[in-house]
């Protein structure tokens, strides 16, 4: 009996393969390269004008004429796309601003593109920056309205592929808006312009600091009625399931960190890339417990973004992406 048991030990000895640096190095699984981080950027009105978001240690927002130079830091960097956020006091019932041709997002996505046409610009496109509400939809009857608010969620994403983006990303959480969007762009000749969906965003505790970014915090109510109940697994595959069907290119995992179990699902049930978003909450505890010396940033964000990859992630949204550049090319 024992000695059965000392042979068992012998033929699993797993520490065989960690005794040095490069035999662990060539059977590690996974690995994160800059080219996997996607960088979310708000663009504001104004000139000149760097606004810090205090909840977000070294995220800005930047008005548009910054842009160019703040791509060609990122492309230098070897970071191959951002995400486009617009930010603006100019709200209304309509969210007239989400699909103006000169509106905010088209106008940044329009700078990025001319001045580093090779970054993939990929646009958020959703209401609530320009609802006087806040709601990622047009309010009928106290509630989010689900079918009237597509026709302009579709206008949105034609409008910003007019302006150049590469990939539009609707993350308004109304049904059938993939489908809605998929339809304008190709009946627009913008078949080529692909879909990020955010398809599993959970109504979420973790994206408190960037309603301060973006300047769109509901004005009443919460976002419960169309975001999903954090406690649904099983739905968040539905609704991957049904982008899919609509025509999503790429489908979403938001937020990052406390979803991973959706992601490693989503992973084994869809084939096609997924993208996880590292929200600003799980970026701002990371840096506010490195500001106090409570754990090594680099470190835990390497280890973080690692976990996204073994999950089953192809790419990560993240604030952290300028930072992990500047770690991974030194
Ligand atoms: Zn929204």
């Amino acid at each position: 009996m024992t000695e059965k048991k000392i042979n068992l030990a012998e033929s699993h000895r797993l520490r065989r393969l960690r005794g040095s640096k490069f035999l662990r190095e060539l059977v590690q699984e996974n690995d994160i390269k800059v080219s996997d981080f996607i960088y979310p950027l708000f663009a504001c009105e104004g000139q000149n004008k760097r606004e810090p978001i205090a909840a977000m240690p070294g995220i800005e927002r930047l008005s548009v004429d910054l842009l160019e130079k703040e791509i060609h830091e990122l492309a230098s960097k070897g970071i191959k796309s951002v995400l486009v956020f617009g930010v603006t006091d100019r709200k209304d019932a309509q969210a007239s601003q989400a699909y103006a041709q000169d509106g905010i997002s088209q106008r940044a996505i329009h700078v990025i593109k001319e001045s580093c046409p090779e970054m993939v610009v990929m646009s958020d496109v959703c209401l609530c920056p320009f609802t006087d509400t806040g709601h990622c939809g047009l309010i009928e009857n106290k509630r989010v309205a689900n079918d009237s608010s597509l026709e302009l969620i579709a206008k949105t994403a034609l409008s910003q592929a007019q302006a150049g983006a590469d990939v539009v990303a609707p993350s308004a959480m109304m049904d059938g808006q993939v489908a809605a969007i998929r339809e304008l762009l190709s009946s627009s000749g913008y078949q080529d312009t692909a879909i990020m969906a955010y398809s599993a965003k959970f109504a979420s505790a973790f994206y408190g600091p960037f309603r301060e970014a973006a300047n769109s915090a509901p004005q009443f109510g919460d976002r419960k009625s169309y975001q999903m109940n954090p406690a649904n697994l099983r739905e968040a595959m539905r609704e991957i399931e049904a982008d899919i069907e609509q025509g999503a290119d790429i489908v979403m995992v938001k937020p990052g960190m406390p979803y991973l179990d959706v992601i490693a699902h989503a992973r084994s049930e869809f084939d096609l890339p997924i993208a996880a978003y590292n929200v600003s909450g799980e970026f701002s505890m990371i840096k506010a417990a490195a500001e106090r010396g409570w754990i090594d940033e680099q470190a835990v964000v390497k280890e973080l973004m690692l976990s996204f990859k073994r999950a089953g992630t192809d790419l990560i949204i993240t604030y952290f992406a300028k930072d992990l550049a500047n770690w991974l090319n030194n």
